[in-house]
Order: C-alpha cells, then structure tokens, then sequence
C-alpha cells in the first residue's frame, strides 16, 4: 500500500512522469546528434556516403550504418533526386538490394539523409581487384545470377535501375551480394514502357544502350544492357585498365563531351562490342552478346539470364 500512496504522491506533484504515455518511436528516423561519423565509404557524381554509427547511448554500443548524402554543391538541383530514392529503396524488399533502414532530417527540414544498412566489403569495384585469387568464375556466375534477380524485381515493380554498373554493387560477404545507388532509378508507366530523360549530364555512357544514347530513351531492356557491361567488368575483375571505358576509347578515339556519345552509338551501329575478356567461356560472352542486341525488344530478358546463368553453374 505504501508503493501506491508514493505513486500517487509523485503523480500530484509531476503528472507528466506517470500519465503521460512516452510517444511512440519510429525506429526509420534517426536523430541526427546521435549519429557518429567514422569514415567516408565513397562518392559518386551528387552523393556521398559515409559509414556512421548511430549511438543514442553514446557508448559505442550502437550499429554501424551507411549514410548518404548529397554534396553540398548539388543540394539544391538533386535534392529532389535523393528524396526519390529514399521513396524507392523504402519499398523494395529483395534479398539482393541494399536494406533501406530510415531518414535523418537535418534541423530546419533542409537536407535529407538516406540510412541504409553497411556493407563492409564495399561495391564489386573494389572488392574484385583486391580479391581476385579467392574468386572463381562460378561465383562471379553466382553473382550475376543475383544481380539478375534484384533487377528482376526492379523491373516487376517498374522501375528501371538507369544506372547498373559493378561500382553500384555492393558485396555483402563472399557469397552475396546487393544492387546500391538507386540514384537515378525511374518509374515507367505500363502503358509507356519507357522513361524519357531530362537532363543528360552525368550519364553513365558506356554502360548504356543505344536507344538511350540517341533518344534519350529508357525501357527494362535497357537496363539488360548495362548488365552485360556490368557482367563484362565481373569477368574482368573490375581491372580499371580494361574498363569499358578505356575499351571504348580504344575504339572511338580519345574525344569530349557529346563527340563521345557521337562516335560510341556510331560503332555500336556499326555492330562493335566490348571484346570477350581472357578466360570468359565462349557460351558466357554468347550472353552478354545477348545483351548487347541493337534492338531492345531482341535482348535477353533478366528471368531468362537467371535461367541460361543458373544451367552454365551445374
Ligand atoms: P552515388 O549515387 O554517389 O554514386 P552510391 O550509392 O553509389 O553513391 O555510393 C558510392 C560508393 O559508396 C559505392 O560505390 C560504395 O563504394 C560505397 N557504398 C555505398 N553504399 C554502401 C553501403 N550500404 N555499404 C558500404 N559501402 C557503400
Ligand atoms: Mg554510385
């Protein structure tokens, strides 16, 4: 009885500690004094990415997260673009894209953050290089069979990805890995069944198709190309000197700007591809050519990619 008369005591004089229900936590916003920087993870052409440990405790205790933000120089034309990917990594939920985790709003509602899970062993980019010994050609196999499947469901909640390339891939122990960076994926409408590009600054050129290349235009069979640039840089082991880029330099010549994009879709009318890299299998650069058709509607098809990598692993 004497524990309930001090309750009651305690609620006459501060009434707020008992009746007052504490609000409920959402467990996607974090508080942007609790979030610790430990290093930069990487950049990209708007954004960066930090690892961070978010720590209410303040003991050090608490998880490591991905942080992206926008730099401060695109703030305020692709603020937008951050913002739309937070809605479309929200709504994902696929065993090979990156774990959308929650927002952390800066005070004035100004800049925005992405929090997502972290990945330790960082993109394909840097992984493969660094370890090159340790990775056959089965998992790299496994690999684009996974990226097959994350694009897969992209492309069943209708969206193209605009942006497939190994540096956007991002490895989360030896045996998987997840598509990152939906920085510049677009929803397409069903009865379109192409996106049409704005502004085509930053374009990742020589990872895309030909229709987007001359029309600005961006259906599911598209982003098939860019994944048989990207397949081309896993058999590659992302090595930089035999990059897609400097392929394509090789063939076009050195050039700038959209005398670029000129001469690439000029020898990708003329029929030219990337080469099929030392050590790939006749049958695995036969369906990265499979991605490589002119025609979108001719290309292979990511569930059927799944299907012809999946019998080349038995
Ligand atoms: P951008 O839109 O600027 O290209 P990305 O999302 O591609 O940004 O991230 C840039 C780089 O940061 C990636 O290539 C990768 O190296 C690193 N990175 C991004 N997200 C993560 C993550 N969740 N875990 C670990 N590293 C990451
Ligand atoms: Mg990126």
């Amino acid at each position: 009885m004497a524990i309930v008369r001090d309750i009651d005591i305690i609620e006459e004089k501060q009434p707020s500690i008992i009746t007052q229900p504490t609000p409920p936590v959402d467990p996607t916003v974090f508080e942007k004094r609790f979030l610790k920087k430990i290093r930069e993870l990487g950049e990209g052409h708007f954004g960066k990415v930090e690892l961070c440990r978010y720590d209410p405790r303040g003991d050090k205790t608490g998880e490591l997260v991905a942080v992206k933000s926008l730099k401060p120089e695109n703030r305020e034309e692709q603020g937008s673009n951050l913002s739309s990917e937070i809605d479309i990594l929200k709504a994902l939920y696929h065993e090979n894209i990156v774990k959308y985790k929650g927002i952390c709003q800066e005070e004035g509602g100004q800049a925005i953050k992405l929090i997502m899970e972290y990945l330790p062993l960082g993109s394909l980019k840097e992984y493969l290089p660094r370890n090159k010994s340790k990775t056959t050609l089965s998992m790299l196999l496994s690999y684009s069979i996974q990226i097959c499947e994350g694009m897969d469901y992209l492309g069943s909640k209708n969206y193209i990805h605009r942006d497939l390339a190994a540096r956007n891939v991002l490895v989360e122990n030896e045996r998987t890995v997840k598509i990152g960076d939906f920085g510049l994926t677009k929803s397409i409408k069903e009865n379109e069944g192409y996106y049409t590009v704005k502004d085509d600054n930053d374009s990742p050129v020589f990872w895309y198709a030909p229709e987007c290349l001359t029309l600005c235009k961006f259906y599911l069979a598209s982003d098939v190309w860019s994944f048989g640039v990207t397949m081309y840089e896993l058999i590659t082991y992302c090595d930089s000197s035999k990059s897609p880029m400097n392929l394509f330099f090789s063939m076009i010549g050195q050039t700038h700007g959209q005398m670029t994009i000129i001469r690439l879709v000029k020898v990708l009318q003329e029929g030219r591809r990337l080469p099929r890299p030392e050590g790939c299998p006749e049958p695995v650069y036969e369906l990265m050519r499979r991605c490589w058709e002119q025609q979108p509607d001719k290309r292979i098809s990511f569930r059927c990619l799944v299907e012809k990598l999946t019998q080349m692993l038995q």
